[in-house]
């Protein structure tokens, strides 16, 4: 079965095509600058990546004809037919409360999930447009929708309900919704096979770090509470965005410099995190780079990161009342040895112990715990794509 896995973007759109059951990705690529000057990325399985500038791509129609048009070329197709793409599994970022899974798309889904654009209003209406595109393209096709905020619905209402007047949930949908939820569902079913146990029967906390960064809390297999809110700018400092912070702040910052909301929201949202603390680079090999050197502020950028990101364990396995397993997963989850071990230093009491030898890892599934750790740690790299399209092959099939 082979499943075509999109990710769309206001301007870009991610694209991969894959057999979920053997898990061979047949082709995967890129369509950037939609609507200014197209270029066009497509890397074919065993082949060399094709790079084209100037792609005429006013909308999203034609990146999605360039793509399935390069999909079945003669020359670097890898399939000789659009017959052969069995569905479309599309990432969607705001599902609100009506989704709780992934659901096959109907015109009623469309409606529901256009409901949710004042939730995600950079996100989800790049995804309906997506989609649309897609429909138009493949009338025949199935198509899916995976969201983000899927997973997390699971929450209790302790955890998700903000302390601000009720009927700002009732009435305004205002509360934590949660975000990487294909990820972190992923890394958990992950998890369960690496410790040979079922999922049910497990806690896990997944550290999701990456350019943007959220810890989630999963009891039996379930997301219990999770560090991203109403919206992916809460919990943890990330690259460029301040996660969680006092709302005094702004309206002291507001006031004192003459701010308004939008300059505001777009300096929490893009001038600060690491970047904001170490004025050096939103990328975590920048900080660990500049921080041996001498640079005090890159080196503050990376503790107070790893800090809250055990600020966050501590809180889960609270939460839980336990934990089993904690995963590392995401660009820096994978790739950066030296966050994991800060990240659960000074855990031992909790019986967390790192293998330093171990914990050298970088983009492999592995354990880096100590032989005698009673916690796991746990190395996995995420597959948002394969997990889209697992679900999507299973909503076909069912
Ligand atoms: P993601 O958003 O999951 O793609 O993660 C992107 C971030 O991962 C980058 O900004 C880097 O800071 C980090 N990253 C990627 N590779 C490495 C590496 N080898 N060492 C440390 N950090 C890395």
């Amino acid at each position: 079965m082979n499943i075509l896995v999109i990710n769309a973007g206001s301007s870009s759109l991610k694209y991969q095509l894959l057999n979920p059951e053997t898990q061979q990705v047949l082709a995967k690529g890129l369509c950037e600058r939609i609507g200014i000057d197209g270029k066009f990325t497509y890397k074919p399985e065993g082949k060399q990546a094709v790079k084209e500038a100037d792609v005429a791509m006013p909308t999203h129609s034609e990146a999605i004809q360039a793509v399935l048009n390069a999909l079945v070329d003669p020359v670097n197709g890898v399939i000789s037919s659009m017959k052969e793409i069995d569905a479309v599994g599309h990432r969607v970022v705001h599902g609100g409360e009506k989704f709780a899974k992934s659901v096959l798309i109907t015109d009623e889904v469309m409606a529901a999930i256009e409901e949710c654009n004042p939730l995600a209003p950079l996100h989800n209406p790049a995804n309906i447009i997506g989609i649309k595109a897609c429909q138009t393209l493949m009338p025949n096709t199935p198509m899916v929708a995976v969201f983000d905020t899927a997973f997390h619905q699971t929450m209790p209402p302790v955890a998700y309900t903000y302390a601000l007047p009720y009927e700002y949930y009732t009435q305004d949908k205002v509360r934590r919704y949660g975000f990487h939820g294909t990820s972190h569902k992923y890394v958990a079913g992950r998890a369960a096979a690496m410790l040979g146990k079922p999922v049910e029967e497990l806690k896990l906390i997944s550290c999701h770090l990456g350019n943007g960064s959220s810890v989630t809390a999963i009891d039996g297999g379930k997301s219990v509470d999770t560090s991203m809110g109403f919206t992916p700018l809460a919990g943890l400092p990330m690259g460029t965005r301040s996660g969680d912070l006092d709302a005094g702040i702004l309206e002291y910052l507001m006031n004192k410099h003459g701010y308004s909301i939008d300059e505001m929201l777009n300096i929490l949202n893009k001038k600060s995190g690491v970047l904001g603390i170490s004025g050096v680079s939103s990328d975590f090999r920048d900080l660990e780079d500049a921080a041996p050197k001498g640079n005090q502020r890159a080196q503050l950028a990376l503790d107070s990161f790893s800090y809250n990101v055990k600020k966050l364990i501590g809180a889960y396995a609270a939460a839980m009342g336990g934990v089993d397993a904690i995963i590392f997963t995401a660009g820096v989850g994978e790739n950066g040895p030296e966050t994991r071990a800060n990240s659960v230093s000074g855990l031992e009491y909790m019986g967390v112990k790192l293998d330093a030898e171990k914990n050298k890892v970088r983009g492999k599934e592995a354990d880096v715990s100590a032989d005698d750790a009673k916690v796991r740690v746990l190395v996995i790299p995420t597959n948002e794509e394969l997990m889209i399209a697992m679900d999507t092959a299973a909503l076909v099939k069912g």
